[in-house]
């Protein structure tokens, strides 16, 4: 049975093409053929010998993964898709200031259990391999024009299927593949203290977002009880870490207002002390209305002055508004639709609650 040629890495299609005796560049030409131009069957390559062709066609499956549904308003389109392998997964492509932004599931469910999000409600199905998270930008690129941003803000905690997701980052920035700017990668966890220490000695430059969300412990373990045996003092280390390990550079924090959980001024004055040292951008986001629970966002005269508060204490913040919340883009909708009625209801979660 051919495979996946999406699941290999740039040294691996290389070094297949060197086995057969072929020039070093015609790999370079098979890969800029998949990964920048969109080809998604080898007879198609016309810049290729027959014979290669032919030779690439049975070893390879080079089928494209296609949605199963698009939801699309002005500036945002979702799109959910079925894996070869199995499961659905979601992606959404995002337009922001002239470019469009990719982003990302890394599993399909999520074992952190946010208390907001209709992702965690489902439960974890598995991880998805380097290869699904690359189909998620070929899949968002044909749409149009190609994605210049990534975000690891769909379904899944990024760093619960650490190696694939570092090797799908490493793949996004390789010359020979997507060759996207380190730079324009956001990756976004939950607060997962170990692998935050890894990610910042991997010699990778991207950024890095965390969904903070709560200003103790005791608000972090009700409202993320996936990641609640890392303190928020560890997090807080271990953002120290990656920001030190990149010349300073500053953390996104998402801050999701939740009326009557964290929206104090005392939450405020916390957050103040947890970020002193601490390069960082916060991101306020008031919370998305998930029907499965009671949690609804500040009314708006809270949440500015909760702005406020933080910019007394010198805090670098915004305050976000979430883009795709009137297509149901929140993260786990869709597939949660199509898991039928009892899941559906779980609507309206938070993939932009991760955002930044
Ligand atoms: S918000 Fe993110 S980390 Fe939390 S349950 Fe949803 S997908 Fe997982």
């Amino acid at each position: 049975m051919s495979h996946s040629f999406y699941e290999l890495t740039p040294e691996q299609v290389t070094a297949w093409f060197a086995d057969r005796g072929h020039p070093p560049y015609r790999a370079r030409q098979v890969m800029a053929g998949v990964y920048r131009r969109g080809v998604s069957d080898f007879a198609q390559m016309t810049d290729l010998p027959a014979a290669l062709r032919a030779e690439l066609a049975r070893e390879f499956d080079l089928r494209p993964v296609t949605p199963d549904r698009v939801v699309q308003t002005s500036d945002t389109t979702k799109l959910l898709l079925s894996l070869p392998a199995g499961g659905q997964v979601e992606c959404v492509r995002i337009a922001m200031d002239g470019a469009f932004t990719a982003c990302v599931s890394s599993q399909i469910g999520c074992a952190v259990n946010c208390a907001f999000c209709a992702t965690g409600h489902g439960g974890y199905e598995r991880s998805l391999t380097p290869g699904e998270i690359l189909a998620q930008v070929l899949a968002i690129n044909r749409l149009g024009p190609g994605v210049r941003n990534v975000v690891f803000m769909g379904m899944g905690e990024p760093f619960h299927n650490y190696a694939n997701v570092v090797s799908a980052v490493r793949r996004m920035v390789s010359p020979d593949l997507l060759a996207l700017s380190p730079r324009r990668i956001t990756v976004s966890t939950a607060g997962v203290v170990p692998a935050i220490h890894r990610y910042a000695e991997e010699g990778l430059a991207t950024e890095l977002a965390v969904s903070l969300n709560a200003s103790t412990d005791e608000q972090r373990r009700q409202l993320m009880p996936g990641v609640a045996r890392y303190p928020l003092a560890q997090l807080m280390e271990a953002c120290q870490h990656f920001s030190a390990a990149h010349h300073g550079r500053p953390v996104t924090f998402a801050y999701v207002l939740i009326e009557g959980v964290n929206d104090t001024f005392d939450d405020a004055e916390r957050l103040a002390r947890l970020l002193k040292h601490q390069p960082h951008h916060l991101n306020l986001i008031p919370l998305n209305r998930v029907t499965h629970s009671a949690l609804r966002a500040p009314a708006y005269p809270r949440l500015r002055a909760f702005l406020q508060a933080c910019r007394r204490h010198k805090l670098n913040v915004s305050l976000r508004h979430s883009k795709g919340e009137d297509i149901e883009a929140a993260c786990g909708q869709l597939r949660a639709e199509r898991a039928g009625p009892a899941v559906s209801t779980n609507a309206k979660a938070a993939r932009s609650q991760r955002s930044g």
